[in-house]
């Protein structure tokens, strides 16, 4: 992934640092539009994933749509320039200023995910003389067999609506004058691999529709969420999500009426291979149990780790090719030194400041450049000043 050029350039540079590769974000893109455009899917771009500039004016150039969940992001995204009529405001938490806000700006829809939201936005709407564009988003529970701390879509979770309050909701809808109900929504959980788990919600998607015809309500908009994952073990070579199976499975088992729109929120599987943490080995420390490598870069610049658990793939790239993966996985290739087992810590004052237990990398010495791969999402988005940290710069390739 870094030829001799760029690791050369890394070393002029003040670590840490996210590094974007902007080709890589660039073929996602591609491949992820070729295969929605396919089917007619529209696609929305969850931002919170990344709300970096450069990624965003790309993301807005493929003709996008954007996802948001804070008032903020609402006003980022249209200051940015996707279309008012393409944003989504979900959340389920809005607060007032932030609905006032969405419905000043006219934005394509707010998903709403309580029956008392419901009858808020109806309110601050009315005072504006407006009417606010409403999908209601479901809780179908369907199990995302994902980490427990990123699901989403059970009973048992904070988001959405349950399904059996879908008579409160239709009572809730006639009641008020100023919601415009445009379709349901729903978001099960983040890094989904098992397309079977989308096949399940398809089928619940059919049921939960037919509920609404059924009450006399038109569906104008499925919105099936996001969370299709992406493989953290092997950024190199299999950098893309298979975006063309993930649609078809929508393709053949979602019922989809005569003109009406399907909708994807995507975050993690646009965003998620472009960026890699580039740090510096701060201090080596050999223990008698164990060695630790301290980087420079810690849970302020990437929290993923210590947040949910995740993986990450690490590598010295001072120390020559050393993706332990392909070392493992590649038939034929030569090791050529011995392996040593690190903690890859940062220097946060916390114990669970930590990358990884255990990680396999040549001999490291102080000053080595260590790649943390795949932190395109929910990578620099989430960081932090936590002990007065500077605030981690970009550096984006072609530059
Ligand atoms: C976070 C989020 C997404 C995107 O999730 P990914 O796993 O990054 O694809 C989509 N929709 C909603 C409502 C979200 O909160």
């Amino acid at each position: 992934m870094f030829n001799t050029n760029t690791i050369s350039r890394f070393q002029q540079l003040e670590t840490p640092f996210y590094y974007y590769h902007l080709d890589v974000l660039r073929n996602t893109l591609d491949a992820c539009r070729a295969a929605s455009s396919k089917h007619g899917f529209h696609v929305h771009y969850a931002m919170k994933a990344n709300f970096n500039p450069r990624v965003l004016d790309m993301i807005k150039a493929y003709g996008f749509g954007a996802d948001c969940v804070s008032g903020n992001e609402v006003k980022a995204a249209i200051a940015h320039g996707f279309g008012k009529e393409k944003v989504v405001f979900a959340g389920v938490g809005k607060s007032d200023k932030e609905i006032n806000l969405a419905l000043d700006e006219d934005i394509f829809c707010f998903n709403a995910e309580s029956v008392q939201e419901l009858f808020v936005i109806d309110e601050l709407a009315r005072a504006k003389s407006k009417v606010a564009k409403i999908a209601i988003r479901i809780n179908p529970n369907v199990d995302a067999h994902t980490h427990h701390f990123i699901t989403t879509g059970l009973d048992e979770n904070k988001f959405g609506i349950n399904t059996w309050q879908l008579p409160e909701v239709a009572d809730a809808l006639r009641k008020c004058p100023n919601l415009q109900f445009l379709g349901i929504h729903f978001h099960i959980g983040s890094q989904i691999t098992d397309m079977e788990v989308y096949k399940n919600l398809c089928n619940r998607i059919n049921e939960i529709q037919d509920w609404f015809e059924d009450h006399g309500f038109a569906v104008k908009v499925l919105n099936t969420g996001g969370g299709l994952g992406i493989d953290y073990h092997h950024p190199d070579t299999n950098g893309i999500s298979d975006f063309e199976s993930y649609f078809k499975v929508f393709k053949q088992f979602l019922n989809v009426r005569p003109g009406q729109e399907v909708h994807f929120e995507l975050g993690r599987a646009l965003v998620g291979q472009c960026a890699t943490l580039i740090s510096r080995v701060l201090y080596v420390k050999n223990g008698q149990k164990k060695n630790f490598l301290v980087l420079d870069a810690g849970m302020t610049e990437l929290i993923r780790p210590m947040l949910y658990q995740a993986y990450h793939l690490i590598e010295n790239i001072s120390r020559g090719e050393s993706e332990v993966g392909s070392r493992k996985s590649e038939v034929g290739k030569e090791l050529t030194q011995d392996l040593i087992k690190y903690d890859v810590v940062g220097p946060i004052c916390e114990s669970t400041d930590c990358f990884q237990k255990d990680v396999e990398l040549p001999e490291s010495f102080r000053g080595d450049l260590i790649a943390v791969r795949t932190a395109g999402a929910y990578g620099e988005v989430m960081a932090s000043s936590y002990n007065l940290r500077d605030r981690v710069s970009s550096v984006y390739s072609g530059e």
